[in-house]
């Protein structure tokens, strides 16, 4: 199929063109020709298979009729990141060059009257994080009756985020006629649950990534142990040409003083996390983008949607709890066809988890020794993980307790980013027993 089969208008399929895409991505050629039938719509795809084009073009054509008025937007579009939110902006202006369509992005972060007078003024497009947009609401400075086209953008996120109650407050204070298209990667019961309440007959559109993780990224993972995380990681480092990565913890602490003890030892690091003000995390982005940063220490919340191309490496510094995270964060290198190396650090706490990961992406990855790493020699190699120990019972508790989980226990008031590993581990805890994620893996997946 061509673009030109799609129905776009000639000035975006000029965009399109600039841009250098010959075919739609399945999602695109599944997606558009339903929004133009002004059809609700379920799209089940993951970042990377080109959704935020399959939205946004139909969108700048059926909106270029109209025109806004002063604080009524026409149209909604809500990110659980404001990362994501900014890269959505960027399509909007890219696609829509040719158009006289006027957007607003509702970000927390960033100057609130600038925000503001952009809303006096009318917007076609409001790309907005939740919480930002709540609170203009109930300042008086949106009206929301205008709104005729909500999309909700990675929708299992916003739940591992803690945003479903606002989701559900948003919808309930729009027009009942209006058309609503939900992405997600995955379908959790309560994503289900929130489709069945505030979309109306939606057509549901499921696609695989552009090209599977496993095809163009080489995983590995090495044994080491709480202790000499940093410098197996550097010894990891040292080892492979890394042109850039993102290195993943499953702690904001974790990121800063990981990414400061990188910078000690003469690398180009820096941190990224939900807790740094937005400028900081835009120059960050920004500086990583250009190269002038290698490695991007970074949580999954603040990585989430990011979209840069030609990264060579993902290091997980920590084991993913959530094995949907693990497939998000790999998923960050290896893309548009290029090959990529993935690298996790495994302590004995983390064989679960691991566990986990292979059965969610259906392969055995890899355990490597390093040739010159205390770290990973001393954790014993696969002797940490070796499948005919004795492993633990599910139901049984947990006697290797985790020190990190103990650290959090006794640390109840240090601040975790949400997410879906965060609602794992605190499930773990409260169930105090080993647990897999095997059961709670989504269909989508399985098919
Ligand atoms: P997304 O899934 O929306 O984050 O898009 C991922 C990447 O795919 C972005 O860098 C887009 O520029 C790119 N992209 C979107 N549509 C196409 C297409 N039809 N052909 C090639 N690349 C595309």
């Amino acid at each position: 199929m061509k673009f030109e089969d799609l129905g776009l208008s000639e000035q975006l399929l000029k965009a399109v063109k600039a841009c250098g895409y010959d075919t739609p991505t399945p999602i695109q050629e599944k997606a558009i020709p339903i929004i133009f039938m002004a059809r609700d719509v379920v799209g089940l795809a993951q970042t990377g298979t080109g959704k935020t084009a399959g939205f946004t073009l139909p969108m700048i054509d059926i909106l270029e009729g109209g025109r806004a008025k002063a604080r009524m937007p026409r149209s909604l579009i809500l990110s659980p990141t404001r990362e994501l939110a900014a890269q959505i902006a960027e399509n909007f202006d890219t696609y829509g060059k040719n158009s006289k369509l006027s957007k607003a992005l509702l970000i927390g972060g960033s100057s609130m009257g600038k925000q503001i007078r952009k809303l006096e003024r009318g917007v076609d497009v409001l790309i907005a994080t939740p919480g930002r947009l709540i609170d203009l609401f109930e300042r008086g400075n949106i009206l929301l009756n205008d709104i005729k086209i909500l999309v909700i953008d990675e929708a299992d996120r916003m739940l591992d985020m803690g945003f479903i109650p606002d989701i559900e407050k948003i919808c309930s204070l729009l027009p009942t006629m209006r058309q609503t298209l939900l992405f997600s990667a995955t379908m959790p019961p309560e994503i289900k649950h929130l489709t069945k309440k505030f979309l109306s007959n939606p057509k549901e559109i499921v696609v695989t990534p552009k090209t599977s993780a496993a095809e163009t990224v080489e995983q590995f993972y090495v044994n080491t142990t709480p202790r000499s995380k940093n410098t197996t990681l550097e010894a990891i480092i040292r080892q492979e040409k890394v042109k850039n990565a993102f290195i993943f913890c499953n702690r904001k602490r974790d990121v800063d003083s990981l990414s400061k003890w990188l910078k000690a030892k003469g690398h180009s690091a820096q941190a990224m996390h939900g807790d740094l003000v937005q400028s900081k995390r835009t120059e960050t982005l920004n500086q990583f983008k250009s190269g002038d940063i290698t490695l991007l220490v970074c949580s999954d919340v603040a990585a989430r949607g990011i979209d840069v191309e030609n990264v060579s490496h993902v290091f997980n510094y920590d084991a993913p709890f959530n094995p949907d995270d693990y497939v998000h964060r790999i998923g960050r290198t290896g893309r548009a066809g290029l090959k990529g190396r993935a690298w996790t650090l495994v302590t004995k706490y983390d064989e679960k988890y691991l566990d986990s990961i292979e059965k969610r992406i259906g392969q055995s990855i890899p355990c490597t020794k390093l040739s010159n790493d205390k770290g990973s020699s001393s954790a014993g190699s696969n002797k940490a993980r070796n499948k005919n120990s004795k492993r633990p019972n599910k139901n049984t508790p947990n006697k290797n307790t985790n020190p990190y989980i103990e650290e959090n226990k006794n640390q109840e008031n240090q601040r975790y980013e949400t997410s879906s590993s965060d609602i794992a581990h605190k499930k773990e805890r409260n169930q105090k027993s080993v647990t897999g994620f095997g059961s709670e893996i989504p269909d989508f997946f399985g098919k």
